[in-house]
Order: C-alpha cells, then sequence, then structure tokens
C-alpha cells in the first residue's frame, strides 16, 4: 500500500484523508478564533494580498477550493459584482456548516460543493480564477489538486495558492518554539484539542518549501509561475496561470 505523511507520521495514503477530516471536524467551531489568536490577525492581510494579487474582476467566475469558513470567497463577492460568481468547495462538512452560518450571517451568496479537491465537479476551461488558502498542505495527492484546479481555470485565468512555506533561516528557531510550544497549548485551551495544532505545526514542516511548490505548479501545466513571501517565509503565495 502506498503511504503518505499525517504530519510527522506515515500513514497509509487511504488513512490521511480520514486523519485531515478528523482534525477539521474538532476545530471547525473555533477556527476562526483560532485564525485570528495563532496569527495575530495577520491571516487578514495574507488573504486580502491573495484577493488583490488575484485582481478579480467584474463579471467574472471563481472558485475558491478548501474554502473552509468563506474568508477568500466572501471578500471576492462584491469583486465581482452581481454578473460574476463565487463558487467555494470543501471537503469537510463541518467547516461547511460553520461557512453556511457565517455567509447567512453576512446576507452573502455563495454557492457550496462539498468534494476533494482532486476531484472537482465543474467542467473544463470554466473559471478566471482559482484559489486555494491554506488547503493544498492537507491534500493526499497534491499534483492531482493542483491538475484538477488546472484543468477548470480557463486559458488566461489564474491559479493562487496561498500556504505556509519555509521561514527564514534566522527565524528558525523563534519559529519551532512558536509552532511546537505554544500552538498545541493554545489550541488545548482554546479549541479544547492541542493535536490538532501539533499537526498543524507538523504539516507546515511536511510541506513543500516555496521553490518545490513552484516546481509542482509548473509540473502541473501552470505557466509564469511567481512567488511572494509574506512574514519572512511564514507564508507564501504562488500565482500561476493556465495558457
Ligand atoms: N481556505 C480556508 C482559510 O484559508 O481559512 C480554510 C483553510 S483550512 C486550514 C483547510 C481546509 O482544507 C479545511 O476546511 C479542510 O476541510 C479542507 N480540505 C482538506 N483536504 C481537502 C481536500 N482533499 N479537498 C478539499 N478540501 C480539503
Amino acid at each position: 500500500m502506498t503511504q503518505t505523511h499525517f504530519g510527522f507520521e506515515t500513514v497509509d495514503e487511504k488513512e490521511k484523508a480520514q486523519r485531515v477530516a478528523g482534525v477539521f471536524s474538532s476545530v471547525a467551531q473555533k477556527y476562526d478564533v483560532m485564525n485570528d489568536l495563532m496569527s495575530m490577525g495577520l491571516h487578514r492581510l495574507w488573504k486580502k494580498f491573495t484577493i488583490d494579487l488575484a485582481a478579480p474582476r467584474p463579471g467574472e467566475r471563481v472558485l475558491d477550493v478548501a474554502g473552509g469558513t468563506a474568508d477568500l470567497s466572501s471578500a471576492f463577492v462584491p469583486r465581482v459584482g452581481a454578473d460574476g460568481q463565487v463558487w467555494l468547495t470543501d471537503i469537510n462538512n463541518a467547516m461547511l456548516a460553520v461557512c453556511r452560518d457565517r455567509l447567512l450571517d453576512e446576507g452573502v451568496m455563495v454557492p457550496v460543493a462539498q468534494c476533494d479537491a482532486e476531484k472537482l465537479p465543474f467542467p473544463d476551461n470554466h473559471f478566471d480564477i482559482v484559489t486555494v488558502a491554506f488547503g493544498l498542505r492537507n491534500m493526499t495527492h497534491k499534483d492531482k489538486a493542483l491538475a484538477e484546479m488546472r484543468r477548470v481555470l480557463r486559458p488566461g485565468g489564474r491559479l493562487l495558492v496561498l500556504e505556509f512555506s519555509k521561514v527564514w533561516k534566522p527565524l528558525e528557531k523563534a519559529y519551532d518554539a512558536y509552532s511546537f510550544k505554544l500552538l498545541p497549548w493554545l489550541g488545548g485551551k482554546i479549541a479544547g484539542d492541542a493535536e490538532s495544532y501539533r499537526y498543524l505545526a507538523e504539516s507546515i514542516r511536511m510541506h513543500p518549501d516555496q521553490a518545490t511548490l513552484k516546481a509542482l505548479m509548473e509540473y502541473a501545466g501552470l505557466e509564469r509561475v511567481e512567488v511572494f513571501n509574506m512574514t519572512a517565509g511564514v507564508v507564501a503565495l504562488h500565482r500561476g496561470y493556465k495558457f
């Protein structure tokens, strides 16, 4: 049986999706507040930069893959206007329940599809923009997921991948202490689940660095791939085009 990583553990490929589902089902209710606490609000700036770099225009079609509680989707809606379209997909029911409540509270209409990013239920060449924020890390076959995202993009469309990445070397020690000590402690106190936040720290370390992810995107057929480091490489935004 083929094996893969779940954080620092080696697991059967078939087990990974279930373990990831366990994490997000457990943290869904506290997901938004934890994001603000863990990043001290920075995730809002990282996401704003992602939207700005996607440069949505009125009337465009956007797909937010692994959209979770809809931070990106709800920000895209006013940018594409009434003639545009924003779809959100995610594999996890608990995250989508929080997403639905939030969109209802905000009075924002976003069609949602529950699906695996490795098999997107959309036609070829359909979207102007595809985004995936902090989702790719959790996917079992990143190559398949990237190829699917490219497939549903129209020629000329852009893919934006926002993900944790390799931090600037002088900051590594401090970042390790923060991720392996403070994060699980905070997760235990606020979300009642230290383990899931230990997985978060481990999965970040196992995720491809900036150059490797760029190569993965190119291998999936994306072109003109650029990398934008944020917060000393804690996070990187990759943008590539389909031609
Ligand atoms: N994009 C949101 C954000 O930036 O706040 C949510 C990010 S959250 C860290 C990761 C999301 O990826 C979760 O909602 C999880 O359910 C979803 N996810 C994990 N594996 C997935 C897969 N194979 N296909 C689709 N979504 C997936």
